[in-house]
């Protein structure tokens, strides 16, 4: 297997970078990393992997970045934190064309398992009124009603999957995903979500003595994160599983926005004044995994506590932070 070609599709994205760096710790010698942005925009890269820039909702380009794989995981979407998907709604549905370009370059060049990266985005509106959500079963995407733009393209490609299962028999294995965070990952400009994005008013709010934080929403709205190591686990299990249906992969440790706003409060050492923007984007008002079904599977579920891993997130967004602002800083000293 580890002489094998992987083919991982956004590997410049955060997901799909630490697949690309699991990969490689595993020891397999032939992995292709493909992604849109540029090479010093990808958020980790490797010498030892071909790295390729690519545009993949282009077919051409997908035949070239399947040639000879012999899996393919497609983490590749234009796609952000609910700022930006629920303003980039196009955006998001043309992502369309990399999923339905890769299958078929995937039939074509015969390649043995697929990997799609769905999202509980597809899941329907209607069962996520309640903040005390009980948790979202695979069942409750039907019948649809998912999140405009971005959850209808992902329920569509997860449909398109399934067909290139069915009709040409590609082992295809799809993971709804619920919020990943972690190192590595967005943390400004836009597309960040909700961890990532409180980290870094937190760290900012310390950093420049303003002592207050903007909350999206009410801040009762709830959500479960699963950090990205259980991730990717989760990702190689359901890869090497007989899973055909979609499947929730995320943590069932439900928080509110203020509970995750206490925690990195209470990692940063600070308390903050807040506000509340609730004209700002801010999603459904309950949501989180029902794992039922993946430890029937698997007898595996995502477990690392949210506040283990903020804590690693939040020390990274530091360090990152820290570096940007001595940066421009020594560029408004040279007049830059
Ligand atoms: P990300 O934005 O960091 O990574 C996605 C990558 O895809 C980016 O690097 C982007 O440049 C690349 N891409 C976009 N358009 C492309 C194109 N036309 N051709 C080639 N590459 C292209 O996002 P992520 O958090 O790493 O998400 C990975 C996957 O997981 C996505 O499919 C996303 O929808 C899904 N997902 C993520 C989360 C989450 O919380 N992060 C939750 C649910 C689903």
């Amino acid at each position: 297997m580890k002489d094998q070609l992987i083919v991982v599709a956004g590997g410049g994205g955060f997901i799909g970078g630490a697949l690309v760096a699991d990969f490689r710790r595993r020891g397999y010698r032939r992995i292709r990393s493909v992604d849109i942005k540029p090479f010093d925009e990808w958020y980790q890269r490797f010498d030892n992997v071909e790295n390729l820039s690519l545009d993949l909702k282009n077919k051409d380009n997908c035949a070239i970045a399947a040639r000879d794989a012999h899996e393919i995981y497609n983490l590749a979407a234009d796609m952000g934190g609910m700022g930006f998907i629920e303003t980039h709604k196009t955006e998001c549905m043309l992502s369309v064309l990399i999923n339905t370009h890769l299958l078929m370059a995937a039939r074509e060049g015969g390649v043995n398992r697929y990997f799609y990266a769905s999202s509980a985005c597809v899941y329907n509106a209607d069962k996520q009124r309640d903040p005390d959500n009980p948790g979202l079963k695979e069942e409750d995407a039907y019948p649809a009603l998912a999140e405009d733009g971005y959850g209808w393209e992902k329920l569509f490609s997860e449909r398109m999957c399934r067909h290139f299962r069915e009709d040409y028999g590609i082992r295809t294995r799809v993971a709804r995903f619920h919020n990943v965070y972690g190192p590595h990952g967005t943390w400004d400009g836009g597309r960040e979500k909700a961890p990532a994005a409180i980290c870094r008013k937190v760290i900012e709010a310390k950093a420049t003595g303003r002592r207050r934080i903007e909350i999206w929403g009410t801040g009762r709205q709830t959500r479960s994160f699963m950090y990205i190591d259980d991730c990717i686990e989760g990702i190689h299990r359901i890869m090497d599983s007989s899973i055909e249906e979609p499947i929730n992969l995320g943590s069932s440790e439900m928080v509110s926005i203020n509970g995750l706003v206490d925690l990195v409060e209470e990692i940063g050492g600070i308390e903050l004044e807040r506000t509340y923007d609730v004209k700002a984007p801010k999603g459904v008002n309950g949501r989180n995994s029902d794992n039922t079904l993946i430890r029937r599977y698997l007898d595996w579920e995502p477990s690392l506590p949210l506040r283990t891993g903020l804590q690693r997130t939040y020390a990274w967004i530091e360090g990152e932070y820290t570096a940007r602002e001595r940066l421009r800083a020594a560029d408004a000293a040279a007049g830059r």
